[in-house]
């Protein structure tokens, strides 16, 4: 399976991302995530991303593609992956067909996380990730750690976002409506598009995507049916 995960900062698009993954045995592959291993590695990428992550703003489509597409090329992504963060934008949109159709495949579904913007801010604000390779992601009032300050899968130690700052939030919610949202409409064309909320516990979010997501590829299975049905009659 090969899906996109959409929604605003904060809608759970990486808690989601770890159990759906999980669920589907596909990797989980977050732009996010793989931004913040270059910062703490200090690559020459993680310091440009820092500039731009830290004011909110999207990194330039040049390095972010191109960081996207190598790590769609490990293997371990041969037969699917659950993107989490890209695409961000419509040109981002365009640049992952265009490798899909290179590769002869295509997206199964795009799982669309609706939040309201006020739980948006309550979650940012609480959000506590691992500084650990697992990315864990937790909330100090919504899904508290066993134990303070100290990830519950691997010990790893817990920290807040430099981008989950109130000011930071509040750009990063601009840029989702004015550069990421389009790429909704643009997938919709596709009939790619299933949308969920994503209130409610954690577990029940995930229930409520793995059926939206069941839905989604039987529908779309019986669509390619009935075209390849429809063009085997073209034939005759
Ligand atoms: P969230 O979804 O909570 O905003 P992410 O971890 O997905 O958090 O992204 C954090 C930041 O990383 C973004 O605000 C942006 O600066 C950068 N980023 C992540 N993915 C992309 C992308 N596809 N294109 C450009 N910038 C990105």
């Amino acid at each position: 399976m090969r899906i996109v995960l959409v929604g605003p900062p904060g809608a759970g698009k990486g808690t989601q991302a770890a159990f759906l993954a999980q669920n589907l045995s596909i990797p989980h592959i977050s732009t996010g995530d793989l931004f913040r291993a270059n910062i703490s590695q200090q690559t020459e990428l993680g310091k440009l991303a820092k500039s731009y992550m830290d004011e909110g703003n999207l990194v330039p489509d040049e390095v972010t593609i191109a960081m996207a597409r190598d790590r769609m090329e490990q293997p371990d992504a041969a037969n699917g992956f659950l993107l989490d963060g890209f695409p961000r934008n419509v040109s981002q949109a365009e640049a992952l067909d265009q490798a899909l159709k290179a590769d002869g495949v295509e997206l199964d579904a795009v799982l669309d996380l609706e939040v309201p913007e006020d739980e948006v801010v309550k979650r940012i604000a609480g959000r506590r990730i691992c500084r650990n390779e697992s990315s864990h992601v937790f909330h100090v009032t919504y899904s508290p750690p066993k134990k303070e300050g100290v990830c519950d899968a691997c010990g790893g130690e817990l920290y807040q976002r430099d981008d989950d700052s109130e000011e930071t939030v509040r750009r990063r919610l601009e840029v989702y409506h004015t550069q990421t949202e389009p790429i909704i409409d643009y997938y919709r064309a596709q009939g790619l598009v299933v949308t969920i909320s994503a209130l409610g516990k954690v577990d029940d979010v995930t229930k409520r995507a793995m059926e939206a997501l069941d839905r989604q590829v039987e529908g779309k299975d019986q669509s390619d049916e009935d075209k390849s049905d429809s063009e085997d009659g073209d034939d005759k």
